[in-house]
């Protein structure tokens, strides 16, 4: 059948990243929205716009009622969740189906069956999938967790099963720090998952994050579309993603691709998806996760394939065949994305909030911004702060580098405290250029005080002026001042890193 009106059950630049694909497929957006978005960019752009309640998600984005009564009242035949909110609710995907609309993503129990991370561990193991070494069901209690974990061997990390974002997880170094540990990640699963049932992994020291997408159709038809690296995170989240990774052998590509291709399989899995894997530091790979929606970073994958991943996503669930085999798939050039955060680095990525009061957005050969935000819009307490995406690519890692710098340093944005001179940073750190790092290259690499720009100055401005500044120092430093110490910059760390 064709899909004609689809309903976005979501916001910001998602919102707007799905909008574009059903423009450019001659569909029909509609869009919703809560008090504090009344205003806000994915309004604007969608053919409709209906609001559906006040600002806290739970009163709007989270209302899978409302929601739904939108979709029928607009006469939409469609709803894609975009990422986040109830992107990967089997119980939204089933009353979508049941309503007589069509969920864009995957049949619910395939989103059930990968959200219960320990159920997962357990179908992949059935699959043969290799998994990272830990339990594969959920913890009865500190005794039963001192007993896996002298198995496992320390360090270990005690993960929540219905986890996500990053959230609910504890390294433990040793047995006697274990018991308060496992308090704690009960009490953050319980409180941020609603799930209290937490488990145990073996904490790999020094791993990359790689994963894979994946498109699969009605008719069996399964590939992947290559890997991602998403080893740059701060608090187990990504903030710079790139494909394809630094890292990776053809050979490697092929057979964890295929590794990826059965994970689908394993769990009856349609639609676009992502095999989440860690390799350690011997080039093992495990599974770790597979997130059931489209991701933040599916723009680097589009970049290097020429595949638009959302427009495939409507065609599959419209009940197309796949228009690729895995021969088809081919990647050209290097893609990375810095995640554009209010979010303040110097005070451990705190997030920001605030009005934008000036916004100039990167242009240019091979830079895509992904944004969900315009001049004078609000940033708000009540969702996450991500404000644009910049997807820069190039022939090769080291271009697609170079004009990121360049991009970061043209972005004007100002009312919030922003990430830009961070992601600036790490684009210029020796071991991001020379491929050399792993998940914790921020723990180990960063300090706050290396984007200490200003002397002392900026603690005498707004936050808002001087995250500005900091960042328009760039310039200045690169461009203009010759030698760094002579100019406003406290950036002996930075030259470090940038040798
Ligand atoms: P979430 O679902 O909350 O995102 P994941 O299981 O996907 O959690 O893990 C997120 C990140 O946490 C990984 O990319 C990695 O950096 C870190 N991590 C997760 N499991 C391990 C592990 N066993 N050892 C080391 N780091 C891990």
């Amino acid at each position: 059948m064709r899909i004609k009106k689809i309903l976005i059950a979501n916001r910001g630049e998602i919102a707007v990243r799905i909008i574009n694909a059903c423009t450019e497929m001659a569909i029909t957006s509609v869009a919703v929205y809560s008090d504090a978005d009344r205003s806000s960019y994915h309004t604007e752009r969608a053919d409709e716009a209906y609001h559906i309640g006040e600002s806290p998600a739970s009163e709007s984005y989270l209302c899978i009622k409302k929601i739904i009564d939108t979709a029928l009242k607009s006469k939409c035949d469609a709803i894609h969740p975009g990422y986040g909110f109830l992107s990967e609710n089997d119980r939204f995907a089933q009353e979508v189906k049941k309503a007589g609309l069509i969920f864009i993503g995957p049949p619910p129990e395939s989103i059930s069956a990968m959200g219960d991370k320990t159920a997962a561990r357990k179908l992949m193991i059935e699959a043969g999938i290799p998994v990272v070494p830990g339990t594969v069901e959920p913890l009865s209690g500190k005794k039963d967790a001192h007993s896996a974990a002298r198995e496992i061997g320390y360090p270990v990390l005690i993960k929540a099963v219905g986890g996500g974002g990053g959230k609910g997880m504890r390294k433990v170094e040793k047995a006697s720090d274990l018991d308060e540990a496992f308090n704690r990640a009960v009490s953050e699963a319980t409180s941020s998952f609603a799930n209290p049932h937490v488990y145990i992994e073996k904490y790999l020291n020094s791993p990359r994050h790689i994963e894979f997408q994946i498109l699969a159709d009605h008719f069996g038809n399964v590939i992947h579309l290559g890997e991602r690296e998403c080893s740059i995170q701060r608090r187990h989240q990504k903030v710079i993603e790139e494909a394809p990774s630094s890292i990776l052998t053809d050979r490697e590509r092929e057979s964890y691709g295929d590794l990826a291709v059965r994970t689908a399989k394993a769990c009856g899995y349609k639609n676009a998806g992502t095999v989440e894997f860690l390799m350690d530091e011997n080039r093992n790979f495990y599974f770790l996760e597979m997130n059931t929606r489209l991701q933040v970073e599916h723009p680097v994958t589009e970049e290097v394939t020429h595949i638009d991943i959302v427009n495939e996503q409507i065609r599959i669930a419209a009940g197309e065949k796949l228009r690729y085999k895995q021969d088809d798939i081919t990647w050209k050039g290097s893609a990375i994305e810095c995640r554009i955060y209010a979010e303040d680095p110097l005070n451990d990525f705190y997030p920001s909030i605030g009005t934008i009061s000036d916004l100039k957005e990167p242009t240019g050969n091979g830079v895509r911004i992904d944004s969900g935000v315009k001049k004078f819009n609000e940033i708000s307490v009540f969702y996450d702060p991500l404000i644009a995406k910049l997807i820069c690519s190039a022939e090769d890692r080291k271009g697609a580098i170079e004009k990121s710098c360049r991009a970061l340093d043209d972005y004007v944005l100002s009312g919030v405290t922003t990430n830009l001179s961070f992601c600036y940073y790490v684009l210029n750190h020796k071991s991001f250029r020379s491929g050399k790092f792993d998940t914790h290259f921020i723990d180990r690499e960063f300090k706050p005080g290396l984007l200490n720009v200003f002397n002392g100055k900026e603690k005498a401005m707004s936050a808002a002026a001087a995250a500005h500044y900091k960042h328009k120092s760039l310039k200045t430093n690169r461009f203009v001042n010759s030698s760094a110490k002579q100019g406003n910059w406290k950036i002996t760390g930075l030259m470090d890193a940038m040798s």
